[in-house]
């Protein structure tokens, strides 16, 4: 008897050939199988081992495409088909059962039948009340939450057949479904073949065992890659119209609004998605399937506690050290800035040098200075002579960086007197021996005494009178300590102290406004030249030392930056790594994801889901972590300043590295071949 429509599945001289690259001899593994199967039949394809019986297999459920020959898939030409419409057939049309029931080990039996419904876009709900529904009608309620290793072999492999039902399987490939399993669970499982085959779905099992092939109702008989016999048209079949839904599995299939019943067994005749499919379709949002990426990967984090921890270390350290290299830069130029703008941007320095005409030294008179005091620019001109020199008091001795100015020191510093007073210019004309303390110099020469003011001092050889202490400065970024100076009046100074001394060390002078600093310089440099005939000195101004400052600084930062993107990119190797690995590891779950239908962005998706979760969650940490150290930084007194820019650029790059780094181990696995997968460890 034979059916009547169109046959389901059409070979015609199929042949399989393996290697005949790289020098290997090219092996035909298939020699032209014709093989025409029909909606509703039961057949088994017998023959010994290596005869070419899986190869078949793989090549009717299309995860392998023949190297000649045609296949026609109700009436469609398999080649001419994509590998989405191939997923959509693996998915939809076809449902395996493997020798070694390749059930994902990680999961459970329960989330293991529900994977092709998962491809297929059925809502949880519903994908686990059916999943649970399957398992239950084979004797497996129990057992929804067990994970494989937790379940004999013949339990392992009924959850498979759920698994090959879940989407409808109409046609049911087996690829020696009983070869693992002991002769009672063998039996069990042909008992369970044969309900389906009864109950209208196309069964197609695979065995090296003629009794096994004997329960079917044709057999096929292949031997070294041909066919030998089939007994098509010698065995009454079905066309699966009559019978009885023996099973209730197709209850299940009814219940859930499937549409392969026991009566409609031949209802496959075309690639359109029919209208239960096409809401599954629907329903299976972006949003769903990133959640479902999100779940299969904090699984596998959470498996891979160590690995994981690892990958996340190295993130961890790339973010951290970005946020805190960058805030300690931002924390150095501002504190620059701050020191610098205490003293001022309108700051000159001046000093004599020699003409770079060539000629002696100038000379920067008394009369100079007052010259320039006189510009319109200025608000300050404050010759400076300073050199450590001797300081006594009592037995007290110290070397001490005398300081020796004009009374407009504290205004040009915006420093305070804290004790005493400071001197005044007609003190300094008369050149009255006092002297003023910086802050430290006074806790040294005077520890005990509650007030140095009216003591004496002999600094080199004269004896100077104290009348003031100033207000502590704190560290300077000069290469100074203010607070160790003494401070005493410029012409006193030069007078008692430095006698050998004909001009200014340097003079600090302060434009009235910042910006008048140029102007002010040049108009110093036009008067100076003009009573010298020669430029015999040398102009500098705060601005452009904040500004030189200000470079290295940046430079600083820019280098700290690009250390903390070395380890953020040495970071998102590792995630490669990781992934690399997991791919490698994986390779068996990949196969059974696309045996059950997954197509090759899905299974991009889900380890770019897993990349970038790791780096989700490490730069996440990262942050939290870079707080944290920045924090102790602030109170060990290192000034930081934090950015939020820094931040979420230092988390962005994390993700932005799992991205990159992730998908090209992701991409290896989409690509990975289906049956070399499959096989594969
Ligand atoms: P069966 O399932 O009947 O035991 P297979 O279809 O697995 O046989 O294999 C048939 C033949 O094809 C064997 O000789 C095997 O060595 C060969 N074969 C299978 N896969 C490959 C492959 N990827 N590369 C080379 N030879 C292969
Ligand atoms: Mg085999």
């Amino acid at each position: 008897m034979v059916n009547a429509g169109p046959p389901l599945i059409v070979l015609e001289g199929i042949r399989r050939r393996y290697g005949g690259m790289g020098g290997q001899p090219e092996v035909e593994v298939l020699h032209g199988i014709d093989l025409t199967i029909h909606a509703g039949e039961f057949v088994a394809i017998v023959g010994q081992s290596g005869s070419g019986k899986s190869t078949l297999m793989h090549l009717l459920g299309c995860l392998d495409r023949a190297s000649a020959g045609s296949y026609h898939f109700a009436g469609h030409d398999v080649a001419e088909l994509d590998s989405d419409a191939l997923a959509w057939l693996r998915r939809e049309a076809f449902g395996f059962v493997f020798q070694g029931y390749h059930l994902i080990a990680t999961e459970s039996a329960s989330e293991n039948v529900q994977v092709p419904a998962l491809y297929a876009g059925l809502p949880e709900a519903q994908r686990a009340e059916r999943a649970a529904a399957l398992l239950a009608r084979l004797g497996l309620g129990d057992k929804l939450d067990l994970r494989p290793n937790q379940l004999s072999g013949g339990q392992q492999q009924r959850v498979s057949i759920a698994r090959a039902l879940m989407n409808g399987g109409r046609i049911i490939l087996a690829d020696e479904p009983t070869g693992a399993l002991d002769s009672r669970s063998g039996e069990q499982v042909m008992g369970l073949l044969r309900e389906l085959a009864d109950a209208g779905h196309t069964i197609i099992l695979i065995t090296h065992d003629h009794q096994v092939a004997a329960q079917a109702r044709r057999v096929v008989e292949i031997r070294d890659g041909s066919i030998l016999s089939d007994s098509a048209g010698a065995v009454p079949m079905v066309a699966g119209d009559t019978t009885p839904d023996a099973t209730g599995v197709n209850g299940v299939n009814r219940a859930n609004g499937a549409t392969n019943g026991g009566g409609t067994a031949g209802a496959l005749p075309s690639l359109q998605l029919d209208p239960v499919q096409a809401r599954h379709a629907a329903a299976r949002t972006l949003w769903n399937e990133l959640g479902e990426s999100a779940r299969t990967a904090w699984r596998g984090m959470r498996l891979n506690r160590v690995r994981t921890g690892l990958t996340l270390l190295g993130i961890v350290i790339g973010v951290v050290s970005v946020i805190v290299m960058l805030a300690i830069g931002e924390g150095a130029r501002r504190q620059v800035l701050e020191r610098m703008g205490a003293m001022g941007t309108a700051m000159l320095y001046m000093s004599s040098m020699p003409p770079q005409t060539g000629g002696p030294n100038g000379d920067l008179t008394e009369a100079d200075l007052q010259a320039v005091r006189e510009l319109p620019e200025m608000r300050y001109v404050l010759p400076v002579i300073g050199d450590p020199t001797t300081v006594r008091h009592g037995r007290v001795d110290k070397q001490v960086y005398v300081f020796a100015s004009g009374e407009e020191m504290p205004a040009v510093h915006h420093w305070s007197v804290a004790q005493g007073r400071f001197y005044t210019e007609a003190e300094d004309r008369a050149l009255a021996p006092l002297v003023v303390l910086g802050h430290k110099a006074s806790r040294h020469f005077f520890p005990d005494v509650p007030s140095p003011l009216g003591r004496q001092l002999l600094i080199g050889a004269s004896p100077f009178e104290v009348i003031g202490v100033m207000a502590e400065r704190g560290a300077d970024s000069g290469v100074q300590d203010y607070d160790d100076m003494v401070f005493i009046p410029y012409r006193a100074g030069r007078a008692r102290v430095y006698q050998a001394q004909t001009q200014p060390d340097y003079v600090v002078m302060q434009a009235v406004s910042a910006d008048k600093v140029y102007e002010a310089e040049a108009a110093i440099r036009k008067l100076l030249v003009a009573r010298h005939g020669r430029e015999d000195f040398g102009i500098g101004n705060a601005a452009a030392r904040i500004q030189a400052e200000m470079q290295t600084r940046r430079s600083m930062s820019v280098m700290l930056g690009l250390i903390a993107a070395v380890s953020l990119v040495v970071g998102g190797i590792g995630v490669m790594n990781v992934m690399l690995m997991t791919v490698k590891e994986r390779t068996r779950e990949i196969g059974i994801r696309v045996a059950t239908g997954a197509r090759q962005r899905d299974i991009l998706r889900q380890f770019m889901t897993e990349a970038v979760m790791v780096t989700l969650v490490g730069g996440a940490a990262g942050v939290a972590c870079g707080l944290l150290v920045g924090a102790v930084l602030i109170l060990a007194g290192v000034p930081v300043v934090f950015s939020i820019s820094a931040m979420l650029g230092a988390f962005a790059c994390a993700v932005a590295t799992g991205l990159v780094f992730g998908y090209m181990p992701a991409r290896t696995a989409a690509r990975l071949d289906p049956v070399v997968a499959l096989t594969g460890e």
